[in-house]
């Protein structure tokens, strides 16, 4: 017989939901996410996560800016006692981004494998499960294949 994979099954949905809508895009056109950047309608302060009021100005109207895909690890940790719904051991550091925003994260990869300052990239999958044992969806980082 022929090769049975390429016969259309009907795709079954990933139980899965996303953490924070507000903090990440992932276009249905199959443009690559992006993290959300608010820049302050009034003194143009640009910040993630969003906040209620502009640090700055005390400004609350923002406009959403996408943020730079690719950046630095400045700092991590490899972790071996995580919480619950988290597989360990997993890492996750700080990134620093082109628009001088340094963004929490979640990295994906092996642990003991991550160095400072290494290029890395915004990638989307789980980052734990929640209470039913559904994988949360969101940002993380990884080394970027070159
Ligand atoms: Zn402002």
């Amino acid at each position: 017989m022929s090769d049975e994979k390429n016969q259309k099954k009907p795709e079954k949905k990933p139980d899965a939901t996303f953490f924070h809508p507000d903090l990440l895009e992932v276009p249905t056109d199959g443009g690559k996410p992006y993290l959300k950047g608010y820049r302050c309608k009034s003194c143009g302060q640009l910040d993630f996560p969003k906040l209620s009021l502009c640090p700055s100005c005390w400004g609350e109207e923002f406009e959403v800016v996408p943020l730079s895909r690719r950046g630095t690890l400045y700092s991590f940790s490899d972790n071996y006692i995580g919480q619950a719904g988290m597989k360990t051991p997993y890492s996750f550091g700080y990134i620093d981004l082109p628009e001088n925003l340094r963004i929490f994260a979640q990295l994906e990869g092996e642990p003991k494998t991550f160095f400072c300052d290494e290029a890395v990239e915004l990638t989307v999958g789980p980052v734990r499960d929640n209470r039913d044992g559904v994988p949360l969806i969101s940002y993380k980082f990884r080394k970027v294949e070159d």
